[in-house]
């Protein structure tokens, strides 16, 4: 992995509009696991179709991407709420505006541990934003088959670059999406899978790889868009329950709700309100 300062290259950056949707953000909800801090919380924050997930447990706490950049100060807010103003680390699983967009009020906002970032370049607004905002500060740059791991209290969470770049290029997929970071975290006997934006070539390369992807819960990839394998993925990953981060306006296609609903699976969307999963390290509950 490389590790640097500023490096990061506006290249090609073009500098378009910020596209203010007028979403409703609702990320006001208690997470009580500064007091408990033997209980793991994920907080999947309401912000439409977008991605902000805060991890946390006892002391420690990580932010996985950070919403549109009109959703930066709805999610400063919700760290807050849990009494979280230092991330041991902040994760941008790939540049597209809708889990970008508000790392920059996140950076301003926060004392930050570890930013972790794949290695490639954004070409939007949003991202050229983050890269000012990372000004001075180092940046972990995720190259494809890389891997890290962060503890996050008595948790641990692995993050997975792309297998193969020169695969997922070679698609109708959007590049983005497959060069999401994937995460997978594991408290005791519970584990977790977040899959942030992938599409059918990753989830590829993810069940053709020896990674074990069993989970007790996972984060659907893409706001519940329908993609080829993800059938296979919940074979192979054999959640029980699913979170689905989108917005009222854009719900999960019926061909996955379908598929989740053949698996087994008990889903939730954040299309109302934040869905915050607690786990004790032996079973999970859902509110
Ligand atoms: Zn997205």
């Amino acid at each position: 992995m490389k590790k640097f300062k500023s490096l990061l290259v506006i290249a090609g950056l073009c500098v378009g509009l910020l596209s203010g949707c007028g979403k409703e953000s609702n990320t006001n909800t208690t997470v009580p696991t500064t007091a408990q801090s033997d209980v793991l919380s994920i907080n999947c924050l309401s912000v439409g179709k977008a991605d902000a997930i805060i991890i946390q447990q006892g002391e420690h706490a990580v932010l996985i991407d950070a919403g549109e950049s009109n959703d930066g100060s709805a999610v400063v807010s919700a760290l807050k709420n849990q009494g979280i103003s230092n991330l041991d680390a902040f994760i941008i699983t790939h540049y597209d505006k809708d889990h970008v967009g508000g790392a920059q009020k996140v950076i301003q906002n926060m004392e930050i541990g570890r930013i972790i970032c794949p290695d490639y370049e954004g070409d939007n607004a949003e991202y050229g934003a983050f890269v000012r905002a990372v000004k001075n500060k180092e940046v972990e740059k995720m190259d494809e088959k890389d891997t890290t791991t962060i503890q996050i209290g008595e948790s641990n969470m692995t993050l997975y670059a792309a297998t193969d770049k020169a695969d997922i290029m070679d698609t109708k997929d959007e590049f983005d999406n497959n060069m999401s970071l994937v995460a997978k975290l594991i408290y005791n006997n519970n584990s977790f899978l977040l899959t942030a934006d992938i599409e059918k070539k990753r989830i590829k390369q993810m069940i053709e790889s020896d990674i074990d992807w069993s989970c007790d819960w996972i984060k659907i990839p893409h706001h519940g868009r329908y993609q080829k394998f993800v059938k296979k993925l919940l074979e192979a990953a054999t959640p029980e329950y699913a979170v689905i981060s989108t917005g009222s306006d854009e719900p999960p296609v019926e061909k996955l709700e379908a598929a989740l609903q053949e698996a087994n699976i008990t889903y939730y969307g954040t299309m109302e309100k934040n869905v915050v999963t607690y786990s004790d390290g032996e079973k999970i509950w859902i509110e």
